[in-house]
């Protein structure tokens, strides 16, 4: 609990904590946002003020994220389930593509890219509910596929790539969405790459996309909506409509703070270091269970069972009587399931495992 505010520990998959700092500015400049005399939420997306609130987002996200010049940043709406359309309306030129599929959102965009080509699950770990990432060194690409397809980090199984497909030169898009920022990547390994920002960055309603210029393309087919070309909101720098404008200032604020942490490199060594304490404790614990394989394991997203659901059930109730709330898993895989963002203070983790080990002594 934090004492100050009366605030919980909030292990919710998303929306997700976010860090206090941004929290305290954005009500600091609430009512007057720097002299403007008016609120964020307020503004004309068009004053200059407000440009200077997105151009400086952007420049914090290329610096943090070392983007290269050539790969536009968007901020848009529609969620991550939007990319799901996006991407293959965008990326399909021979109409064919290769998915990745470890869990429910890889599932889902795989099944709604079937909209628009043929798509082919190249591999999956549906096999054993998704508690493993499948080697995909050797995969058979389809010779005409126009990208393939993964979601890096599986928010409701908890596992991760840690290797990346061997896409055997084809484009790699990836959904980031809950792993976004947590820690360095290189994005020329990428065509695309694109995250909802409200696992780990900021408020729901932004969509961040980062695209390879290449990718934006002049011969969509003439039904594509205006609003899902990505090539509009590149042109007119992600000001074609009005933008999620508050949801960016936002973002913003996250950036500014991961710079001042020390950047993603520094972020990493954190996320390592809070992981490492709950993970460790589930290794040698007689109640709890983590359901991930080791190698696979998420440093965002940590599923745990004791293996009777009245005990899960009991856990989860207890748990939210100490200020440890949305410890419950996902609806399709049960037990508990702490989502362990960049905001999540490491206090909070040793609070939680702390816990757990009394739960542990009076239950088992
Ligand atoms: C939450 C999530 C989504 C869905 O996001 P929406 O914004 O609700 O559309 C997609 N992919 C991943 C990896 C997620 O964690």
């Amino acid at each position: 609990m934090n004492q100050k505010y009366n605030r919980v520990y909030n292990f919710s998959a998303g929306p997700a904590v976010l860090p206090i700092e941004v929290l305290e500015t954005a009500r600091d400049e609430m009512l007057n946002y720097k002299n403007s005399g008016m609120s964020v939420m307020e503004m004309s997306h068009r004053s200059k003020t407000y440009d200077e609130i997105i151009k400086t987002a952007e420049r914090d996200l290329r610096e943090l994220m070392n983007i290269p010049d050539n790969y536009k940043v968007l901020f848009l709406q529609g969620g991550a389930h939007l990319q799901f359309s996006m991407v293959p309306i965008n990326l399909l030129k021979n109409g064919v593509a290769d998915y990745i599929v470890t869990g429910q959102w890889a599932k889902k965009a795989y099944v709604e890219a079937q909209k628009y080509g043929k798509i082919n699950k190249i591999a999956t770990s549906e096999d054993k509910t998704f508690s493993y990432i499948p080697d995909c060194s050797d995969l058979n690409i389809s010779p005409d596929a126009d990208y393939v397809y993964i979601c890096e980090n599986n928010t409701i199984y908890g596992t991760k790539f840690h290797t990346l497909p061997n896409t055997k030169g084809k484009i790699l898009v990836s959904d980031m969405s809950s792993c976004f920022l947590s820690e360095p990547v290189d994005v020329t390994k990428y065509g695309l790459i694109f995250a909802g920002v409200q696992k780990n960055v900021g408020p729901a309603g932004v969509q961040i996309v980062i695209i390879r210029e290449d990718l934006l393309r002049d011969d969509l087919p003439s039904w594509c909506p205006t609003m899902l070309n990505y090539k509009i909101h590149a042109d007119n720098d992600s000001l074609y409509n009005t933008p999620p404008a508050y949801g960016i200032y936002i973002c913003g604020l996250v950036f500014k703070w991961l710079k001042k942490l020390g950047g993603l490199e520094k972020m990493k060594e954190l996320n390592e270091k809070k992981a490492k304490i709950l993970y460790d404790f589930l290794d040698k614990s007689k109640l709890f269970k983590g359901t991930v394989e080791k190698n696979s394991r998420s440093l965002m997203n940590v599923p745990f069972v004791t293996g009777n659901d009245e005990m899960d059930k009991k856990f989860i109730e207890a748990a939210k009587n100490e200020g440890l709330v949305q410890l419950k898993g996902h609806r399709t895989v049960g037990g508990m399931r702490a989502s362990i963002y960049n905001a999540m203070p490491i206090e909070g983790v040793v609070k939680l495992v702390e816990f757990m080990e009394k739960f542990e002594k009076e239950n088992i």
